[in-house]
């Protein structure tokens, strides 16, 4: 099984519409940082993590063939705006998709992509909506929890994958209680969106902090704004702590 990073970049992107690189180096190729989505590859199913404005281009450049289940982490455009780009997969598998999503990404969804949901004209509804779970279980080998997180005023679901992989692309907090599911785990892949401080997404500074309290063997940060250029991260970074990059793949 493996778990491929399509997009390690912050709402607006790098380079952003305008051309903007901020602090990037334009020449290195792992700072062309599409919006967060991630894809779980098991033996017989796929399960995208969140659907990307710049989904169609992530699922290109992986060659992705084939899309079974979609679960979200939360409501924002950057996670939910590349939801059409999923049609195909509805085409090619000739029945609807299930997406898993929290109460408020629900009526998000429902409000701002119903044709998604619902036959409209000649075009059949492609997706079916789903409230998300505690825990699901994939091609039987596949386990996740799903573990609400803070996220400014909302809360995102975190996704833990065979106890091994954590991905939380967007938060700021994890709840005490739930801490210890987070610790020393292979793999933890999480939000540090920027140097300075910000409402709802952790810092560098926070990411230290929970490099001491969480022990990961390797920690992956994404969510990555413009003003965090990969090579510069790499020379301040403890050996455990790499930078995302665009199709970044684990196995799992
Ligand atoms: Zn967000």
């Amino acid at each position: 099984m493996k778990f491929i990073i399509l997009g390690c970049g912050s709402s607006m992107g790098v380079p952003r519409a305008d051309g903007f690189f901020g602090n990037c180096n334009p020449k290195n190729l792992k700072n062309l940082r599409s919006r967060c989505s991630a894809i779980i590859i098991g033996k017989s199913k796929n399960i995208l993590i969140d659907t990307s404005p710049d989904l169609r281009q992530q699922l290109i450049k992986n060659k992705i063939k084939k899309i079974d289940t979609v679960l979200y982490t939360h409501m924002h455009a950057d996670q939910t705006h590349g939801i059409n780009d999923l049609r195909i997969f509805y085409l090619r598998n000739k029945k609807k998709i299930p997406v898993y999503a929290d109460t408020k990404t629900k009526k998000y969804l429902l409000k701002s992509f119903s044709y998604c949901f619902q036959k409209n004209y000649d075009y059949p509804s492609i997706l079916k909506l789903n409230n998300s779970k505690k825990k699901f279980t994939f091609d039987k080998s596949i386990k996740i929890e799903s573990i609400k997180v803070g996220h400014g005023s909302i809360n995102s679901l975190s996704y833990i994958i065979n106890k091994k992989l954590a991905y939380l692309p967007d938060v700021n907090k994890i709840f005490k209680k739930d801490l210890k599911k987070f610790k020393k785990l292979n793999y933890l892949i999480i939000d540090c969106l920027r140097y300075k401080k910000h409402s709802s997404h952790f810092n560098l500074d926070d990411i230290f902090k929970l490099n001491k309290l969480l022990k990961p063997k390797k920690m992956i940060l994404t969510n990555l704004h413009s003003d965090l250029d990969y090579d510069d991260l790499l020379d301040i970074l403890p050996k455990n702590i790499k930078p995302a990059y665009d199709g970044l793949t684990v196995k799992i």
